[in-house]
């Protein structure tokens, strides 16, 4: 059986993934774009300017791996380019989905990364949710800012702007986004209740080595114990847990 879904199939998969994102919530107006790798060479893509809740498989767009449109009326999503960027270093993926939950975005405008070691589902579903750095939406520098994140993790914010997630199958990259925003309403539960207990740094590990990760994940940047393979890190994250390992033991 071919890894890839049949187009058919496929377009009806992501015209539903589209309501659901907005029905939820997850995108407003015509925010988010989602895309779906059909084969090596073969991508199928929301288009621009449209609600993602009330697209026909007749609105999507086809691509090439290098964005050439080979069969759609509109055009694609100006996000799409970081979706390819995505799908070039990350070969183990067929799905992309980008939205702007509001409680996830929240923290992405706060600079507070989603990678508190704290939920078993979190971690075994999605791992560690870091935050990159902000980029401007549809440019290339956004792609450079992202990838080495979108190199070893399945779902991550992206500064002041929302939420990726990625994954083997469009279900799988959706349930990810659904998770990154309850997640993201259970941590701030947490924040304003004033405590967050993390899991023991040993259970960490045992959730991570769990689940089907990408190439070199850790928990990456948690802020609550020092897990994770720094070979993945880029520096700015590395810096981050140093100073706030630093911060926490000093304050002891
Ligand atoms: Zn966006």
């Amino acid at each position: 059986m071919s890894p890839f879904p049949m187009p058919g199939e496929a377009a009806r998969d992501l015209v539903e993934v589209g309501r659901l994102l907005y029905e939820k919530g997850l995108i407003a107006s015509t925010e988010g774009n989602i895309s779906l790798r059909l084969a090596p060479d073969r991508f199928l893509v929301t288009p621009t300017g449209r609600s993602k809740g009330r697209l026909a498989a007749a609105d999507l767009i086809t691509l090439t791996a290098t964005g050439r449109k080979i069969a759609g009326a509109g055009e694609a999503s100006s996000e799409i380019p970081l979706h390819l960027a995505i799908y070039r270093a990350r070969p183990d993926i067929a799905a992309i989905v980008h939205a702007h939950p509001p409680t996830a975005t929240g923290f992405a405008v706060a600079g507070v990364p989603l990678a508190e070691c704290v939920l078993p589902e979190v971690l075994l579903s999605v791992g560690s949710v870091p935050l990159t750095p902000y980029g401007t939406p549809s440019t290339e520098e956004l792609c450079e800012k992202v990838l080495p994140t979108a190199r070893g993790h399945d779902a991550f914010l992206l500064k002041n702007h929302g939420a990726v997630s990625l994954g083997r199958t469009l279900r799988e990259a959706h349930h990810r986004m659904e998770m990154v925003e309850s997640f993201a309403k259970v941590l701030f539960t947490a924040k304003l209740l004033g405590r967050v207990e993390p899991l023991d740094p040993e259970e960490v590990d045992r959730l991570l080595r769990m689940r089907p990760a990408p190439p070199g994940e850790g928990c990456g940047n948690c802020a609550t114990c020092t897990h994770g393979e720094t070979g993945s890190l880029d520096e700015s994250l590395l810096n981050e847990v140093v100073r706030r390992v630093e911060e926490r033991l000093r304050s002891k």
